[in-house]
């Protein structure tokens, strides 16, 4: 499997082949409710759970209003620091800017702690072209480099693998493995720990993201489970942070209300064992910010859709989803799965390619989404304002605009029904031509021999 997503087919491909692979439904039918049981618990003991909810959506509504100025303050703060600031336009360009970094170090390695931004932008893929391999030391994101794989989740990257396939994949790709490995989780944490150690010694340079930076005090800031990351944050002696620019958050205090939203959404944890924060270099090492946009200028311009950027990537939408626990997240064709993938990877990357079109469409609607996110993203709201912006078939856009027409006035109405009454036996089970998806995976329903209205008035509603 390759390690990116680029030229995927439309989502109802993906996920066809998808739901097929009873293993991988399983595996994510398993996971999902395990976490989002454990969250629904330690929400649940926060009485003010819904002011801290607004509370958040309100700071980064904010943050994002004003985003120019609060950038521009991060990079004073970065550089007053004694860090550089580093401003990338779009992937290619993150990509080359962290690239000659590496290079101008003579450094052929680098470690990385888990980031979104990094797999958005391919960085391992660009990095494998100038000859640096870049070493995951997240479990969960080494898992899927050693099984040449995909992230299917945003705080789980190997959700859709049980025990026993990261113990094959442990004995295949980990030299360094004990063929007496078994699947134990604390045996295959051991084995990840011995083949990471080496690479921490070692590694001259790092590669992180930031799920926050503080403007006030140019602060970066990464939330973990496994302290792996701060291995990486403090030991070698180059850092280079790839960050989106939504992630900026204007004071050191906004931070109290995310820490407290975020480990309880993700993971159904009171508090994540590690918190790492840096403000530009420790003692000795060296400190790039590389600020990316990639698309996310552009989401801020639409008012409904610029609420995806409050996301603080903490999954829970993802582990109540129906259609992510049974399609799985390789079928959204992006490093972003589940509800906020389908709504911010067609902002980003634009619509336009059946994949991207067909994103918004990946959703049955529910709204279970919207009700555990803890910034309150309106998820279906958006999803339903981007298929109004995805491509429709002409054939398409004119039964609808005759249906607005003839629903607009109720004689129109019960003319048209009267129609459909008398030509009933002639309507196909199928729609034919452009309009057939309507009909691919459910029959036109039957047309009654009268209205409801027409039975009223000949039954006297009923009584006759
Ligand atoms: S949209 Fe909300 S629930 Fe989903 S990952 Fe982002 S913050 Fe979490």
């Amino acid at each position: 499997m390759s390690g990116t997503f680029l030229g995927m087919p439309a989502f109802p491909v993906n996920a066809a082949d998808a739901v097929q692979n009873s293993q991988l439904r399983h595996n994510l039918r398993r996971a999902t409710h395990t976490i989002r049981d454990k969250r629904s618990r330690v929400v649940a003991e926060v009485p003010d759970w819904a002011e801290l909810r607004s509370a958040a959506k309100a700071i980064k509504d904010a943050a994002l209003r004003d985003l120019d100025r609060h950038l521009l303050r991060l990079e004073e703060t970065v550089q007053a620091a004694g860090g550089h600031v580093h401003w990338a336009r779009d992937a290619a360009e993150a990509c080359r800017i962290v690239t000659d970094l590496v290079r101008a170090t003579g450094e052929t390695e680098v470690v990385k702690v888990k980031s979104m931004a990094t797999q958005e932008i391919g960085l391992n893929e660009a990095l494998a072209d100038s000859g640096i391999h870049a070493y995951e030391t997240d479990l969960a994101e080494l898992i899927v480099q050693l099984g040449d794989d995909r992230p299917s989740h945003i705080v789980v990257p190997a959700i859709h693998r049980n025990r026993a396939e990261i113990r094959e994949i442990f004995l295949r790709a980990m030299p360094d493995a004990s063929p007496d490995l078994t699947d134990d989780p604390a045996a295959l944490a051991e084995a990840a720990r011995l083949h990471l150690r080496q690479r921490f010694l070692s590694s001259k340079v790092a590669i992180s993201g930031a799920n926050f930076a503080i403007a006030e005090t140019g602060t970066l800031v990464v939330v973990e489970s496994e302290g792996n990351g701060r291995m990486c944050l403090t030991l070698p002696e180059t850092l280079i942070s790839v960050v989106g620019i939504e992630k900026v958050l204007p004071t050191w205090r906004d931070l109290e209300v995310f820490l407290q939203l975020l480990p309880r959404s993700a993971t159904g944890e009171r508090m994540n064992p590690y918190t790492s924060t840096w403000t530009a270099a420790t003692e000795g090492q060296t400190f790039h910010l590389v600020l990316l946009d990639n698309g996310r200028t552009d989401v801020l311009a639409d008012e409904v859709g610029r609420q995806a950027l409050r996301c603080i990537r903490c999954a829970a939408c993802l582990n109540v989803c129906p259609v992510y626990e049974r399609a799985g997240g390789h079928a959204y064709g992006s490093v972003y799965p589940g509800p906020i993938g389908a709504i911010l990877t067609p902002q980003m990357r634009g619509m336009g390619t059946p994949l991207d079109d067909s994103l918004p469409y990946a959703s049955t609607l529910c709204g279970a989404c919207y009700d555990v996110c803890p910034v309150a993203i309106d998820i279906p709201e958006v999803l339903v304002h981007l298929r109004d912006r995805s491509s429709h078939p002409r054939a398409e856009r004119a039964a609808l605009r005759a249906a607005g027409w003839m629903l607009a006035r109720p004689e129109r109405l019960a003319r048209a029904q009267r129609l459909a009454f008398r030509l009933r036996r002639l309507v196909p089970r199928r729609l034919p031509g452009p309009l057939s998806a309507w009909t691919d995976t459910r029959d036109l329903p039957d047309i009654p021999p009268e209205s409801f209205r027409d039975w009223w008035k000949r039954t006297e509603g009923g009584t006759r």
